[in-house]
């Protein structure tokens, strides 16, 4: 059987986008799943925006996100004179042709369609050129381009796209379309495919915005005597207004670069760009590697488009609720050795660091974060909510310390009360806290939920988290004592 081939062929445009990354996951997926070979083809043909740090941002991406290629990168724009070649070639077998045409004469073909209220296509004005014409145009260096000559007759092209079924484009739909600029540059529809036959890629998993260009790209192919690739368009992502999902429209909201800085785990990410338009019949959501290739064909890929819900504004679900809450999956459930690389690094962006978590504290750093987790959505939450673990200076949510604590008067006196019981306990171990603490409430006569809130709040700062007691356990000691007897300057701030 022949091997699988295919490709990514990303236009640099300063970073890797999702759309770009869901489209690199597909065809990675696909490869994996076949066995086949995934080739990585940057088309930076557009120099202004092929800039290195645009590229850059394309393999950093691609590499965070785990998603790895067989072969590349390869630059479009090194095989131009391939491009060129491939012209000539359908010049020379009387596929494509010359055409003269100028500017302005084109511009008045176009006025004058709109007039009659016609569609414009290009005329054909060059199409029939005899020999000795052509060379007399030459000879005078006039500028031309090279059009592709479209049958000009009954039926069009068919082909069957794995996702979108039949598709069939009526030649009288196609006009004789540019393959080559006067300038001697090679438009996208020739490059790509050129690049793609040289490349021998078996299978075009591409975004459905380039299903106008494939009729196009299949009379190339078959103009060059090539065997066809399959095709498999993938639906579009939309945003919850119906519009698709665009730098422009979004920013950055759209990077894979702002996953990754807000705390998301690369493999969290790659599963919820997956759900973007594939689905199994179950409708299953979560997929480790493994089950993913297994899982993936391109026939579970949907024909409708997909609604990426970008919620921006909402300061609690900074993206789709859907992507944060597969993070926290991942986050909260993956072997704990594995995650802490990633809290490593969230710390030390925010300086909260301390080597010693990677020495003499690791099990003590590593138990932690397993505990914490659990209430977890990204990775900055560790810096953020974290911080009472890990620091000694941490924020009390203003609504928590009055309703936890300044709403007791009591609690001025009974939470260094509970600081000193704990202060006798050699060993600071989660039981022998709660004994301590629902012993005391026994002693004081009051409820132990309230010693309880009240402890917790003035040790995290926060009403929600762990079972306290685990909680006090993880603080350790010391800044347990001075948290709780600190509290009564809370109540003259
Ligand atoms: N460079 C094109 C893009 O980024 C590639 C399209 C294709 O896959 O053929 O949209």
């Amino acid at each position: 059987m022949e091997e699988v081939r295919v490709r990514f062929p990303p236009s640099p445009t300063g970073y890797l986008h999702i759309g770009g990354a869901r489209t690199a996951i597909y065809n990675w997926l696909f490869a994996q799943k076949t066995g086949g070979k995934f080739v990585l083809r940057i088309e930076d043909t557009d120099i202004e925006r092929s800039t290195e740090d645009s590229i850059k941002g394309i393999l950093d991406g691609l590499e965070w996100l785990g998603i790895t290629w067989d072969e590349g990168p390869y630059f479009q724009s090194a095989f131009a004179n391939d491009h060129r070649r491939a012209a000539q070639k359908l010049v020379e077998i009387g596929d494509a042709y010359k055409c003269f045409c100028t500017q302005e004469e084109l511009e008045q073909k176009r006025e004058g369609a709109k007039k009659r209220k016609e569609d414009y296509h290009y005329d054909g004005t060059c199409r029939n050129l005899s020999a000795d014409e052509v060379a007399r145009l030459e000879a005078e260096a006039r500028p031309y381009v090279i059009r592709f000559k479209v049958v000009r007759g009954p039926g069009g092209v068919v082909f069957q796209d794995a996702v979108y079924g039949v598709i069939e484009k009526r030649y009288r739909d196609i006009e004789d379309f540019v393959i080559l600029r006067s300038d001697g540059s090679p438009l996208y529809v020739l490059s790509n495919a050129v690049d793609d036959i040289r490349d021998r890629i078996t299978h075009v998993i591409r975004g459905q915005d380039h299903l106008a260009n494939t009729p196009k790209q299949i009379m190339i192919y078959e103009a060059l005597g090539e065997k066809l690739p399959r095709f498999a368009h993938m639906p579009l992502t939309l945003d919850p207004q119906k519009r698709k999902i665009s730098k422009r429209a979004h920013g950055e909201v759209v990077s894979v670069q702002y996953y990754r800085e807000r705390g998301f785990l690369p493999w969290a990410l790659v599963n919820f760009l997956v759900l973007l338009g594939w689905s199994t019949s179950d409708n299953r959501e979560i997929f480790s590697k493994e089950e993913l290739i297994e899982a993936f064909s391109l026939e579970g890929i949907n024909r409708a488009n997909s609604v990426f819900d970008i919620r921006k504004d909402d300061p609690k679900f900074f993206t789709d609720p859907k992507a944060i809450s597969i993070n926290a999956h991942y986050l909260r459930t993956i072997k704990v050795e594995d995650l802490l690389p990633y809290v490593e690094a969230e710390m030390k962006a925010a300086g909260s660091w301390d080597p010693a978590f990677g020495t003499e504290k690791k099990s003590w750093f590593a138990s932690t974060v397993d505990l914490i987790r659990s209430r977890y959505h990204t990775t900055k939450d560790f810096v953020n909510l974290g911080r009472c673990y890990f620091a000694d200076d941490f924020p009390i949510e203003d609504k928590v310390l009055r309703k936890n604590i300044l709403k007791h008067e009591n609690l001025k006196l009974w939470l260094p009360l509970t600081a000193d019981r704990l202060e006798v306990l050699e060993e600071f171990r989660v039981e022998l806290i709660e004994r301590v603490i629902r012993d005391l409430a026994d002693e004081l006569d009051v409820k132990a939920g309230i010693l309880i809130n009240g402890a917790r709040a003035a040790v995290t700062g926060q009403a929600a988290g762990p079972g306290l007691f685990e909680v006090l356990a993880a603080v350790g000691k010391e800044r347990v004592l001075k948290r709780l007897r600190e509290v009564p300057k809370l109540y003259e701030e």
